[in-house]
């Protein structure tokens, strides 16, 4: 199995982690870094350990959770600083900026006790398949929990400008031609996301399958650091990027690119990053768990009220965090979006939302959601058809230990959360997607079935 993977896609893994420092050149292309705000930080206080009960107080005070910076990781950033890790007796989480995707994998190798994480956000099925060591140094298996989603939304595709007016939207009957004429060309249509078999790369290819195009056929598809790419679209030779905000803000405002489409727009109130830890971490620690877990949740209630939006626009934008002025924040956080040729949303529900979609709970970690990934983990060739197979056995098994819904349950009553946010079934039920796809979670080899372009064969 761990052969069959890196067959596929070890190459491409090894090259992201050598070639990208997106972050570092994220700070450099984004721009100056902000005023100070003064006055957002909330230090944590010994008062606000001193409530934790003694039967619910962490067995250690100190983490270290890594993040990139991007707005998925505002929940763990507003914890710490609006005081809610505190809150919960966790005084002394440190949040460590990674350079890049594959560094965060790196860092949770090793472990806080080698100077690297404990654990912190993750695209998906990262955890998945670093518990299972297809993505690790020489394919060690290190365990990991995931154990809350952090964000949905905030994501989208970038077109660069010289493919204005040319039919290149959410929809693409309009635009195949171009694609035909490019491919049959010495420069075929090039598209990048920033880390091979994981979120990013996903709503790329789903897009342009739903379109016609195949991803791996009919275009180039790349693994780029998004400055990187930022610069290639500059100078033409980057077609499309599948980034998160507040890079759509930036391109059309520089009148780099346009946007295709949101995440939002492909699918609504879909699963985007989540928290995992190193699970011998929790397990050695459950009580610190539930206590971070506690902290995040408040935290994500606290980002989802709109009024707070400015304050979290400031607190994030920071130097220490992502180095970016606040106005390139503030609009995506409000649900405004300018798409570029003349489109423009306004809509709230289409926002990076934390705690709470018009589907239910963002925060809690659907395992319905973690087999999805793997099915489209298995779509693309990514991972072998035998996950899915036999009703998707060798998936739920492993979703199983993985996915700690059970854990997030317990930190969510212990928090207090009203029983009708706390979901009773670890299923989600049938998703649909922009282009009329459904995804019945308990026949995944049906929804592999009825998409036409496709890797795998089913
Ligand atoms: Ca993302």
């Amino acid at each position: 199995m761990a052969e069959f993977f890196n067959q596929f896609s070890r190459r491409k893994f090894i090259f992201t982690a050598g070639a990208s420092a997106s972050a570092v050149l994220l700070k450099g292309c984004l721009g100056n870094p902000p005023e100070t705000t003064g006055g957002t930080q909330t230090a944590p206080t010994a008062e606000a350990a001193a409530n934790v009960s003694a039967e619910q107080a962490p067995e250690v005070t100190k983490v270290n959770l890594g993040y990139i910076p991007i707005v998925e990781a505002a929940p763990l950033i507003i914890a710490k600083e609006k005081g809610f890790f505190a809150k919960y007796g966790m005084t002394n989480v440190e949040l460590a900026k990674q350079a890049s995707w594959g560094a965060a994998r790196d860092n949770v190798e090793i472990g806080s006790a080698g100077g690297g994480i404990d654990g912190g956000q993750w695209q998906m099925p990262m955890p998945h398949l670093i518990t299972e060591g297809l993505i690790t140094k020489g394919n060690k298996p290190i365990p990991m929990y995931v154990l809350c989603q952090l964000i949905t939304h905030g994501n989208g595709i970038a077109i660069a400008n010289k493919h204005q007016g040319s039919g290149i939207g959410l929809e693409l009957a309009k635009a195949k031609a171009i694609f035909s004429k490019l491919k049959a060309s010495p420069t075929p249509f090039t598209a990048a996301q920033t880390f091979p078999a994981v979120n990013q790369d996903f709503w790329i290819r789903y897009w342009l399958a739903a379109g016609g195009i195949d991803p791996d056929a009919d275009i180039k598809l790349l693994t780029v650091p998004s400055a990187q790419t930022v610069a290639n679209m500059k100078t033409g030779t980057m077609d499309a990027f599948s980034t998160g905000d507040p890079w759509p803000f930036r391109i059309v405002k520089d009148k780099i690119g346009y946007m295709a489409a949101l995440t939002a727009e492909i699918w609504k109130n879909h699963p985007e990053e989540y928290l995992a830890m190193r699970a011998d971490w929790v397990d050695q620690h459950p009580k610190a768990t539930k206590a971070l877990l506690k902290g995040i949740m408040e935290a994500q209630q606290w980002c989802d009220n709109f009024d707070n939006r400015k304050e979290m626009s400031e607190i994030v934008a920071q130097r220490a965090y992502f180095n970016v002025p606040v106005d390139v924040l503030l609009d995506p956080f409000m649900g405004k979006y300018d798409m570029g040729e003349g489109r423009q949303i306004d809509d709230r529900s289409m926002a990076a939302l934390y705690w709470k979609d018009e589907k239910g709970s963002v925060s809690y970690p659907y395992k319905s959601h973690d087999l999805w990934f793997i099915t489209e983990s298995v779509r693309w060739g990514f991972l072998p058809k035998d996950y899915i197979e036999n009703n998707a056995a060798k998936a739920k098994a492993l979703i199983d230990k993985v996915n700690r819904e059970d854990i997030w349950k317990e930190a969510a009553k212990e928090a207090g959360i009203a029983a009708a946010d706390i979901p009773a079934s670890t299923s989600r039920g049938v998703e649909e997607f922009f282009d009329g796809a459904k995804f019945d979670p308990e026949n995944p080899e049906a929804y592999l079935k009825s998409l036409q372009i496709k890797k795998v064969s089913v």
